[in-house]
Formats: structure tokens, sequence, C-alpha cells
């Protein structure tokens, strides 16, 4: 098939604010080795790092909106997350680690800015100090770097407005623009010879009946169906679709397990006169009856401070005003019993919050050519280039490059 395709060029990633101006129409070839679906930090890390590993192999990248990493990558608190939380031993606790190591590397080489302002996570109540303790030890069981317990006075040293009797202190943690970061992998990506195309919405993904004209492997290779109707060949698909890595898996004829349900997470932004009283990152420690880290303030890149996310149910996946709604969406979210006022990622089969990253692929003939990341929830965005490193060696392993 013949598909005319946007292809941003890598001059256009790189003039941050005029991303993505220089968009081109050019004819896509018919045939890639790699196609990776999504082109958020993930799906953008992952492409960058196998065209790095594989010069000699074709990828490309597709994305369903015009410009990339427009959602979760585009729509987050901006923290470089230090470690801190996740269970040790998880795919959370090391990549998290590993990540926020790379992430800081990455911005380094490039020059992205980026702050290593700190957080402190703080206990105002007595029956808080258990559970700081708790996540001090989990920290170390991590290797979290720099972190330390401190008290009142520690605090205010920190943060001079505010008040606590203990508090978690993380110097490790920064903040940066993930979409910056994740437009870099983009033009990375691009100038070791991949191909990005926007605006190409994936809904099927099947293997070819017949082999392509000149090849001598038979028929093994995947198609991919665009909602526009044309078609794109490849011999492998990996797919990184944030709040659709659901239905993507259900199209590729792989399980649908886990679901995702959309939680709308809202910010308060500080009027600019009261900046002065927020320095760093400052969370509550986390309530084990929820399981997000808690509405905390986050210093941004642009000065500004934020405060949140709540979580709320979303009536659609990627509604960002209040009143967004899908009935296909709507009606997803309600077939799972998720916990009372939990903001969800992927839900499992019963109803149970899926806390790690997941990445799986399925059985049969484009099962076996397809590798799905379906849970990639916060920190998905500081671990980005550890998971890519992750996603890359799994490629290698289940397809033979
Ligand atoms: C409120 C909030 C705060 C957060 N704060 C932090 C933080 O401070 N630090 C941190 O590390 N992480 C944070 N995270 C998590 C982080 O932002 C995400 O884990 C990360 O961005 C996920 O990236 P992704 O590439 O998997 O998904 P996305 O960025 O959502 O990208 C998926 C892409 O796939 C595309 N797509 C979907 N379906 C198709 C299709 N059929 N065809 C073509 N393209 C398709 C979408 O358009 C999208 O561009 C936060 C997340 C949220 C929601």
């Amino acid at each position: 098939a013949l598909t005319m395709i946007r292809i941003l060029s890598g001059a256009s990633f790189k003039a941050a604010g005029g991303l993505l101006k220089d968009i081109q129409s050019r004819q896509l070839h018919g045939t890639y080795d790699i196609a990776v679906v999504g082109a958020g930090i993930v799906g953008l890390a992952t492409a960058r790092e196998l065209i790095l590993r594989h010069p000699s192999l074709s990828f490309v990248l597709l994305e369903k909106e015009k410009e990339l990493s427009l959602h979760q990558s585009g729509h987050n608190s901006g923290v470089i997350h230090s470690g801190i939380y996740y269970t040790p031993g998880s795919l959370k606790a090391r990549l998290c680690v590993r990540g926020a190591t790379l992430a800081y590397e990455y911005c380094e080489k490039k020059g992205l800015p980026y702050k290593r302002c700190g957080k402190l996570i703080v206990a105002v109540e007595q029956e808080e100090i258990p559970r700081l303790k708790a996540l001090y030890e989990r920290g170390m069981k991590n290797n979290v770097r720099d972190l330390t317990i401190v008290d009142g006075k520690g605090i205010r040293d920190r943060e001079p407005y505010c008040r606590g009797i203990m508090a978690l202190d993380s110097p490790y943690t920064g903040i940066v623009d993930w979409r910056m970061v994740a437009l870099s992998y983009g033009t990375d990506f691009k100038e070791a010879g991949g191909t990005v195309v926007t605006e190409y919405e994936v809904n099927d993904i099947s293997m070819i009946k017949e082999s392509p004209a000149g090849s001598t492997e038979g028929n093994n290779f995947c198609i991919i169906t665009f909602s526009q109707g044309n078609e794109l060949r490849c011999r492998y698909v990996l797919t990184c679709g944030g709040l659709y890595s659901d239905r993507l898996s259900q199209i590729s004829g792989c399980s649908r397990e886990p679901r995702i349900v959309p939680f709308r997470g809202d910010y308060l932004v500080l009027k600019p006169e009261k900046n002065y009283l927020v320095k760093g990152n400052i969370y509550p420690v986390p309530d084990p009856r929820f399981p997000f880290l808690g509405v905390h303030f986050t210093p941004r890149m642009d000065g500004s401070i934020w405060l949140g996310p709540n979580a709320v149910l979303a009536f659609k996946r990627e509604g960002y005003k209040v009143y967004d709604f899908s009935a296909q969406d709507f009606a997803d979210a309600l077939l799972f019993r998720g916990p009372t006022g939990v903001r969800a990622q992927a839900l499992d089969r019963d109803g149970n919050l899926v806390d790690d990253f997941v990445f799986d692929g399925g059985v049969g003939d484009v099962g076996s050519r397809v590798l799905h990341v379906r849970n990639a929830p916060s920190p998905a965005a500081t671990s980005s280039l550890a998971i890519a490193e992750m996603i890359a060696d799994e490629v290698e392993n289940r397809f033979t490059l």
C-alpha cells in the first residue's frame, strides 16, 4: 500500500517551543523491520535504544496524534523520582533507580534543563512516623542515593515554610520537563535513521497473507492497518500505547487484561507571588489505603509551583476537561470493581490494581511477533531509559533480529 504520511524531521524536534513545525509529507517505504506504536516517552526511549543497538535495521514510530508525547508524557508532575516507594526487587524499584541516574546523565549530555531540587516526604502526625521509617528502610533497600531522616528543624532548614515532625530527605530527587526529554529521544531516533509518522492511528495488527514481493522470508510479516484504511508491513511490532495499551493488545489478538481504567489528576498552581513558599518537592507520607503518592507541591522548570494531582475517575481516556466523556471509556471503567477512591492505572481481571510495570507478548503468529508495554504508570518517565534497555533486551531475546 502506498501511504502518504507526515514525517517529522530531526530539526523540528530540536527547536524547543517551535517543536514539530517542520512537518513534511513523504512516502513511507513498504516494509520495516520494527514498528513501534505510540510516541510517548516509553515508545520514544525504546525506539531510540533499539535503533542505536541495531542501526542496520529499519524502524518506524507510529503516533496517532499530530504531535509527539501529548498524553501522559506531556501531562505529568515533571519529577525525577529517586526510587523510594517501590517494592524492593520490583521492576519499578530497579528501573526507577537506574532510570533516574540515566536521566540525569542524558540531560547533562544533551544540555536539557533540569533541577536537582530535592524532595521531602513530611510526617505531620505521630501515627505517620512508623510509615515514614518503613519508607526509609525501603528506600535504602532500593539503593536510593543520599536518603536521610530529618527532624522538624531539618525540615525548616530545607523548607522554611513547611512544618512537620519528621521527614525523609531525598536530595537526589529532581524536576525536568519530561516532554522535552521525550522529544529529544525522538531527535536521537530520527538522527539515527528512524522514521516518525504522526496522525496514524493503528487499529489492527494481523499477519500478512502472502509474502511481500522480493521477500525471502515467506509470509512472516505483520500488517498494521491504520484508521484511514491504509497499511504498513513490518517483521515485529512493539506497542507503547499508554492509556490505550489494552486496546492495542486486544487488536493484535493478545489478552486485553490487564485493562486500563483512566483517572484524571488535576493540579492547582500557586499564585506567582507565593512561589517563595516552596523550594523543592514536598510530599505527604503516602496513605496505605491509596496506591498513589499523595497530593504534593512540585516546582516546575518554568518557576511555577504546582499542587496536585488529585485522582478522579475520568470519563474519557484522554479527556483533560472535567466533562470530557466517552461512552466506551466510561463503560470500560465501570466494568471493574476498583478500590474506592484510587486512581487506576491497570486493573487485573479481579479488579486489583496492577502495581508494577508489565510488558508482555502473546502466542500464535501475531502474538509471537508483538511485544506490548501493558502498564507503565509513574515513575515510567523517570525510568524511561532503563525501561528502554530492558525492552530492547527482551526484543532481542524474543525476536530474531
Ligand atoms: C498526573 C500524572 C503525573 C505523573 N507524574 C510523574 C512524575 O512526576 N514522574 C514520572 O517519572 N512519571 C510521572 N507520571 C507517569 C508518566 O508520565 C507516565 O508513566 C509516562 O509518561 C508513560 O509514558 P507512555 O509512553 O507509556 O504513555 P503516553 O505518554 O501516554 O504515550 C502513549 C502514546 O501512544 C499513542 N497511541 C495510543 N494508541 C495509539 C494507536 N492506536 N495508534 C498510534 N498511537 C497510539 C498516544 O497518542 C500516546 O502518544 C505521571 C503520570 C500522570 C498521569
